[in-house]
């Protein structure tokens, strides 16, 4: 059977659309940035209708550049930025206010309110996650709030709240379908992980109605027809998963113990824990992975803030190198940091610290550090920060991974791949295509339409991975790490000076 499956990834800053063919490779691409808003200090948005209309011009632009029509597409898969939250008019379509983006802070007076009321408890054991403005809940809470009217409207039943998944869904099929999928459901602070369903405790606790919010599906499965008006043909979409879950996806991570890293500008390392769904007792949070065949399936989660963002610091801040590439040889030119770490802190520490007030610290310089040592040092925090939530990971599940799975622009690096691989003690894979975000939509939807049959290799999996094997003796490693922990605690809750000034 000739054909593709489109993949639409809807990212933070850009939207691209992946074609694909039947052997799984990629045959064109297209991509479109739009605009941030950053209103307040603190506050990102996005316009949902620009997020709308770059991920339409991305598709068409991926079909014209391969030549492809619309009727060779068998289904369209969906990955998004997640958390980022639409809350508009369900008669007009027209949003009530922008999109608040999964970065923004804006909502954290609702979440002192929440945790004001001694909340956190049963919202972590509900939803598996914090109390944070990261999450969808609060921001819908902020809308409601800010825009005059939105809350009797929203109790009449006139309003929707959608993740960047359901907005898609609701503008592709024309507002014929109005859903999601739990990998994004599971995100919002109102969605039981354990009951697969939303949860009215959560409803009652945020006050957001019921009728704003979207069925959730499976993510492999139907979520309706693409007008034909958008691409020249109606096109059954067929799978949805968040970014960081469809990533997961892609990397073939569907069993348990199985875990991948994302080195961007921080990083996001997820293991799937299969159909248990353990309560971390170490600063991770619990999420669902996707649901097939009406099966929730789960995943340990942390997040690093800092990661190619440090790199960035070192090119941007501190000039010691054009290109972040370069930080490879710059950092090999040198036997050893000697002595030297940086804990790049800039926002406080995410999982497992989850400590605000931590700022970036230097240790360990001498007469002799160079910007060699402060380049290495640098490039093995963000190793050091992936072992701190590896070791939480297998504290909270039992399961030790045998090996990680890589992607994002800082995996280029082969110097972090194999520092990576000697500070864990596992082997680090890096495939030959770093678009499993992408691949992980595209599976989900060409296997709901049997385009695809599962355990089959595609070729953008099939290139040669490359594998990091570590080298580092085990007593070397952990002396390393022991002292990573020390710099650590040098850098913590050191804002806390200045708020008590
Ligand atoms: P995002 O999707 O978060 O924007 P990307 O996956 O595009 O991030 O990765 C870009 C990040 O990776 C940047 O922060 C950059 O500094 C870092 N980066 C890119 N290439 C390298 C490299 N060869 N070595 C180290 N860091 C790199």
């Amino acid at each position: 059977m000739a054909g593709f499956v489109l993949a639409l990834d809807q990212g933070t800053t850009s939207s691209r659309a992946l074609l694909i063919d039947q052997e799984g490779a990629i045959q064109s691409v297209g991509q479109f940035e739009f605009p941030q808003s950053f209103p307040k200090p603190g506050w990102v948005e996005h316009d949902p209708f620009e997020i709308w209309d770059s991920q339409l011009r991305a598709a068409r632009t991926a079909l014209e550049s391969a030549g492809v029509g619309a009727e060779a597409i068998v289904s369209i898969g969906i990955t998004n930025q997640r958390e980022t939250t639409v809350v508009w008019d369900r008669a007009t379509g027209e949003p009530i206010y922008p999109a608040i983006v999964w970065q923004s802070r804006q909502s954290s007076g609702v979440c002192d309110e929440l945790r004001g009321r001694g909340l956190e408890d049963e919202i972590r054991a509900r939803t598996g996650l914090l109390i944070d403005a990261y999450f969808s809940g609060t921001k819908i809470r902020f809308i409601l709030d800010a825009v005059e009217g939105a809350q009797a409207r929203a109790e009449a039943g006139e309003l929707c709240f959608g993740t960047i998944d359901t907005w898609l869904i609701y503008k592709l099929t024309k507002g014929r379908v109005f859903a999601t999928e739990p990998s994004n459901a599971s995100r919002t602070l109102l969605y039981n992980i354990h009951e697969g369903a939303w949860d009215d405790f959560l409803i009652e606790a945020l006050g957001v109605p019921r009728s704003m919010l979207p069925e959730v599906r499976d993510s492999s499965g139907d979520f309706g027809e693409a007008d034909a008006e958008w691409l020249g043909a109606s096109i059954p979409i067929a799978g949805v998963a968040g970014d960081q879950q469809s990533a997961l996806f892609g990397q073939g991570c569907t069993t348990p113990g199985r875990a991948k890293n994302t080195y961007g500008t921080g990083c996001f390392l997820l293991m799937n824990t299969g159909h248990e769904a353990p309560q971390s007792e170490s600063g991770l949070i619990t999420t669902v992975a996707w649901r097939r065949d009406g099966v929730q399936e789960y995943a340990l989660e942390g997040s690093i803030f800092v990661a190619g963002s440090a790199v960035q610091w070192l090119r941007d801040g501190l000039g010691i190198f054009e290109h972040a590439s370069e930080s490879e040889a710059i950092a090999k030119s040198v036997p050893n940091s000697d002595g030297v770490y940086v804990v790049p802190a800039f926002v406080g520490l995410g999982a497992p610290y989850w400590d605000e007030k931590a700022r970036g610290t230097i240790v360990g310089l001498t007469r002799g550090t160079t910007h060699a040592h402060i380049t290495r040092a640098t490039l093995e925090s963000i190793a050091f920060q992936t072992r701190d939530v590896m070791d939480a990971m297998a504290k909270d599940s039992g399961i030790s991974p045998q090996v990680l799975h890589v992607d994002g622009g800082a995996c280029e690096n082969d110097f972090l791949m194999q520092f990576q691989a000697d500070i864990l003690g596992i082997a680090v894979e890096r495939p030959a295509v770093l678009e499993a975000t992408a691949m992980g939509a595209a599976k989900l939807a060409g296997f709901s339409v049997d385009f695809w049959e599962e355990g089959g290799a595609l070729k953008s999996e099939a290139g040669e991975a490359t594998t990091f094997e570590p080298t580092m003796p085990r007593d070397e490693r952990e002396k390393l790490y022991r002292g990573w922990r020390r710099a650590v605690e040098r850098s913590r809750s050191w804002a806390e000076e200045d708020a008590a000034e």
